[in-house]
């Protein structure tokens, strides 16, 4: 991988390490992981538990540091960041979308929604934020705290909440993980959506051939390596792939 497709991805590792504990004791979870996610792109990472996908997306987020090696996301050096820099790159450059959706339970949709932004000191795009609202199909539950939404709404609005601030990078890790399949079916269809009609970068972890599906590529890591990746991936070819890095043995 050469340094102008370092700088031209929306993000990238390069060699990067990450080693948990020490001596005897020590854990490499990720061992000299080079890998670039393209812009306007829906990539997935998967691999067996243990294989180190969470370790990739939280120090590709800027969530976790690495122990050497180097991370660019929108051109920016992030491995060589202060903690303060690195806390505004996650505020105004990254999105999140987790697996608990993460909202804050007194807060209203549209106050989580927002939240974001407001510590960032910006102003809501707002006829984004009108567009997300129907596109999304949360514009009538705005109003609602969280207790008062399924989990197909709640997640709906954790990405409108990532998507509003137009970032380099969304993160989702297992996003369907707590919700039913149709609901799932559908938060992976508006990721895609986010990635097709906005332009936005997706990186998702997921342990499920068919989330990963939704997809345009699966990068596939074990023991801590890049073990292959799937280009247009079926839930079919995905689950093939898995099986010969060792998932579910
Ligand atoms: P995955 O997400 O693919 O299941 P992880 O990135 O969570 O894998 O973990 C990769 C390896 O690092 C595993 O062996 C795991 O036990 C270890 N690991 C993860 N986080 C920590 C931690 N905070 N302390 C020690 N070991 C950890």
């Amino acid at each position: 991988m050469g340094e102008r497709d370092v700088r031209a991805a929306a993000v990238s590792a390069v060699d990067l390490v990450k080693v948990y504990g020490s001596g005897s004791a020590a854990v490499r979870a990720l061992d000299g992981v080079s890998v670039a996610f393209g812009r306007a792109a829906f990539t997935a990472i998967m691999g067996p538990s243990g294989s180190g996908k969470s370790t990739l997306m939280h120090c590709l987020a800027g969530l976790d540091t690495a122990t050497s090696g180097r991370v660019v996301l929108g051109g920016v050096e992030v491995t060589a960041l202060s903690d303060v820099a690195l806390t505004k790159v996650r505020l105004e450059r990254v999105g999140f979308v987790f697996q608990s959706f993460n909202l804050l339970p007194e807060l209203t949709a549209v106050e989580n929604i927002r939240l974001p932004l407001e510590l960032a000191g910006r102003a809501v795009e707002r006829a984004l934020f009108d567009r997300l609202a129907t596109t999304l199909g949360i514009a009538d539950r705005l109003g609602h705290r969280p207790a008062e939404l399924s989990g197909g709404q709640q997640q709906r609005v954790a990405l409108m909440r990532a998507l509003l601030s137009r970032p380099e990078v969304v993160f989702a890790d297992e996003p369907t993980g707590n919700l039913d399949s149709r609901s799932g079916a559908e938060v992976l269809g508006l990721l895609r959506a986010s990635v097709r009609e906005l332009g936005q970068t997706v990186v998702m972890v997921t342990h499920d051939p068919v989330a990963a599906s939704y997809a345009d590529r699966v990068v596939l890591l074990a023991d801590g390596r890049l073990a292959g990746e799937v280009l247009d991936p079926t839930p079919d070819r995905v689950a093939t792939a898995l099986g010969h890095v060792g998932a579910g043995r």
